[in-house]
């Protein structure tokens, strides 16, 4: 099979278009690199099934032609990360909404399967946990920056679903949960590759807030294992779907946790969120998936321990780290090798 990846060299993206190939299919990126990157798909440019471009979808010639020569469309091209949304609003909202439209509108025109990424943002502020995918959406006012990425998103799912009431285009949304694992940035301000680097190098491990609130971190190798099931079982389409894990921990506790696997002596101090983020900035206090409809769809249930998924992105972190020194020495080095 053919399979277009818009946002390819993404951290996910990236995972999915090595899964793909290793199961023998052809892939074909798109990615402006806005938020991707080339570092993530370096070890695959040479693969002979694997094709890259490093182009918008807004470039709407390109993005027919590819999803033409696809059989399935993964539209994972999004702006992600709240400190990334709360700094860059009109490119979130612009990417993720007329991105979207211009993706179904070219896969309706052939009517390919789009597997359309979604968040668990979109659940906002509910406090309703764990949050079934049939439960309002509660989210704060439009003078809070953040609540436009989720906003956006849940646009995003009612134009996927609308193509397919209205125009029989099949979809499959899924709400990604915290997801994690080696190759993840911390730039755009995800937590656990900001923690793992912090400890490495023994600065301090920033925890925003109280660190009370929690998380359920779901290793990126499991949530492509489930997208890969997904597209292969016909009830999904039409449906909403979440992905993650349902095992709470506090960012406190992360915060701790990642400190002790990677044996560091960083301290662990509390930065206020108006600090973090912006004056206003509402956190979640839990994001609990329920997982029920993705098991009884697919027979599969994200269970890799958080410790081993902190002790693979540690040992990410360090490759990367030992690769870079090697160069600043004058060595020459191959990039740090993909898990
Ligand atoms: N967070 C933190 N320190 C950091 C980055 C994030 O304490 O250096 C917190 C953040 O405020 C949130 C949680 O960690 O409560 C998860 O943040 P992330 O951006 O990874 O995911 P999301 O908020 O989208 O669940």
């Amino acid at each position: 099979m053919r399979y277009l990846i818009t946002g390819g060299a993404g951290f996910i993206g990236s995972h999915l278009a090595e899964a793909l190939l290793a199961r023998g299919d052809e892939v074909f990126i798109l990615d402006d690199l806005s938020t991707g990157s080339v570092e993530n798909i370096r070890h695959l440019k040479t693969h002979e099934r694997f094709h890259y471009c490093f182009d918008s979808i807004m470039n709407r010639h390109l993005l027919s032609e590819l999803v033409d020569e696809s059989d399935i469309v993964f539209h994972l091209a999004a702006a992600v990360g709240v400190r990334l949304i709360v700094e860059s609003p009109v490119r979130t909202l612009e990417t993720n909404v007329e991105g979207t439209q211009l993706v179904l509108e070219a896969a309706s025109k052939k009517n390919k399967l789009v597997f359309m990424a979604s968040t668990s943002e979109v659940y906002g502020k509910s406090d309703r946990v764990p949050f079934h995918e049939e439960a309002d959406l509660v989210l704060g006012p439009t003078t809070i920056g953040r609540w436009s990425y989720a906003a956006s998103k849940a646009l995003d799912e009612f134009l996927a679903l609308s193509y397919w009431k209205e125009k029989k285009l099949p979809v499959i949304v899924v709400r990604l949960f915290n997801t994690v694992g080696p190759r993840q940035t911390g730039r755009y301000g995800m937590v656990l590759p900001n923690f793992v680097r912090q400890a490495l190098e023994g600065a301090p491990i920033t925890v925003y807030g109280t660190g009370r609130q929690s998380r359920c971190f779901c290793d990126v190798r499991d949530t492509v294992a489930a997208i890969l099931r997904l597209i292969g079982t016909s009830q999904a389409v039409g449906e909403v779907v979440n992905i993650g894990t349902d095992r709470e921990i506090s960012i406190e506790g992360l915060a701790h946790l990642v400190k002790q696997r990677s044996q560091s002596h960083s301290p662990i101090t509390y930065i206020p969120y108006e600090e973090a983020y912006e004056a206003g900035f509402e956190d979640m206090l839990r994001r609990v998936p329920l997982l029920d409809k993705l098991e009884r769809l697919t027979g599969f249930r994200p269970a890799t321990p958080l410790d081993e998924i902190i002790d693979r992105v540690i040992a990410h972190f360090q490759k990367r780290t030992d690769a870079g020194a090697a160069l600043a020495a004058g060595g020459i080095v191959a990039a740090a090798a993909p898990e």
